[in-house]
């Protein structure tokens, strides 16, 4: 007999927790029981201290508590504050802003709002966007709540490089029964893997979007999820594929899903921005308009104090150049975590995804959740993927690291 439920029938059997997947244990318990120096938690992703502990941009901190009661508890306008929505487009862009394009933007909670609407406002209802294997799991989940569907291509081939070739043939075959085709990319330093896309990436994939868009009736979408871009290294390279995006026909429409999450450390702020580029005006006002009514009919607005204090950093010069430099010390910390597994992952010849920086490295595995439970009796805590697992290595001090890339080959090799 089915369950007795109360929900409505779209909400009903939601949420339940994947019974394989919750047994992985509790890092916080372990910590309890037998101590922090003895526990390795990788399982969030947030930067944390050398000593395990939260990590904060000491500026940011400073400036966000010195704002005026009414600039961090007064409602924000409904699509954001003007002076916020200029910072966050000149924190995207860093100058790279394409040339020939408009934008419009509104704000939203983190990079997660930016991509809610994306999927609720540029993905017909029934109809599918185009995701890699590998990919942040609230992009399906976020589909699942809105109806919507997606399609997933094998992000790397047999050599372990990013396929350009399986994505286009996703993005062709959904062409023949979709007018619309949205593909979310999260570069660089993609979650769960490390990649960031090439020049040669994105020049290539560019070439053949342009193509499709010959066809006047198609409309190609373009979600850059950028969630992790200032721990990826130099603003200007990372951002230099924008050059591709110059001059675009008006069927395709580019989105920047914007996050402060991670690049000021404020995840819990809940602050972001979706900033549409298009070479057509009107393609960009519309889209400033729907997402300024969807904000209304979603949550209203986002929070002003996060939105004053990045306007306030990123208008004075000063201000920002020390919240570059306290993330910068940062970033160095979280490459060098990367570089010991890295090297000794290769020595132990265990196999993790093409990794470049950020906050992850995935392991390929077969049974995951079997195996994350296997290292959390070892009191080593991951993240099981359907297709490996995930260990952040930004919440691991650096002096946990090494021997780690072998204490997980040990466990694979036992399992
Ligand atoms: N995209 C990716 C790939 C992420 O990993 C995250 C956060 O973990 C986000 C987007 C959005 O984060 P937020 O909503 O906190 O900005």
């Amino acid at each position: 007999m089915a369950e007795f439920t109360m929900t409505a029938s779209n909400a009903t059997g939601k949420g339940k927790p994947d019974p394989s997947f919750s047994s992985a244990g509790n890092a916080g318990t372990a910590i309890a029981k037998y101590g922090k120096e003895n526990v390795t938690d990788a399982t969030l992703g947030v930067l944390k201290d050398e000593n395990g502990d939260f990590l904060s941009l000491p500026t940011v901190n400073k400036c966000y508590r010195e704002l005026p009661a009414n600039e961090l508890m007064d409602y924000a306008p409904i699509p954001g504050l003007k002076d916020y929505l200029d910072a966050a487009i000149a924190n995207a862009f860093k100058g790279h802003q394409p040339k020939g394009t408009y934008t419009g933007a509104v704000a939203t909670p983190g990079g997660t709002g930016a991509i809610h609407h994306m999927i609720f406002n540029y993905v017909e209802k029934g109809q599918k966007f185009v995701i890699p294997n590998w990919h942040w799991g609230p992009y399906r989940e976020i589909a699942e709540e809105n109806e919507r569907e997606w399609e997933m291509y094998q992000m790397f081939d047999e050599n372990n490089e990013f396929s350009r070739k399986n994505l286009k043939d996703a993005v062709s075959k959904l062409l023949e029964t979709q007018d619309s085709v949205m593909t979310i990319f999260n570069t660089p330093a993609h979650n769960p893997s490390g990649y960031t896309m090439t020049d040669e990436d994105w020049e290539d994939i560019m070439n053949f979007y342009r193509e499709c868009a010959k066809k006047p009736n198609k409309k190609i979408i373009i979600l850059w999820d950028m969630a992790y871009i200032d721990y990826a290294g130099d603003p200007d390279e990372v951002r230099s594929f924008l050059k591709y995006f110059e001059d675009l026909p008006e069927n395709i429409l580019l989105a920047v899903a914007y996050s402060m999450s991670k690049s000021f450390l404020v995840y819990g702020m809940r602050s972001g921005a979706l900033i549409g580029v298009s070479s057509s005006k009107t393609v960009a006002e519309e889209f400033a308009n729907v997402n300024t009514f969807s904000n209304r009919a979603t949550w209203s607005n986002g929070s002003r104090g996060a939105q004053k204090m990045l306007a306030e950093i990123t208008a004075d010069p000063q201000l920002k150049a020390s919240v570059d430099k306290e993330r910068a010390q940062f970033s160095e910390m979280l490459a060098n975590r990367a570089q010991i597994f890295i090297k000794e992952a290769a020595e132990e010849n265990l196999k993790i995804l093409p990794y470049e920086a950020g906050f992850f490295i995935t392991i390929p595995a077969k049974d995951s959740a079997g195996l994350a439970n296997k290292l959390a009796q070892n009191n080593i805590f991951v993240i099981p993927l359907k297709e490996g697992i995930r260990l952040a290595l930004s919440a691991v001090p650096t002096d946990k690291v090494p021997g780690l890339a072998g204490k997980i080959k040990a466990v694979f090799a036992g399992h």
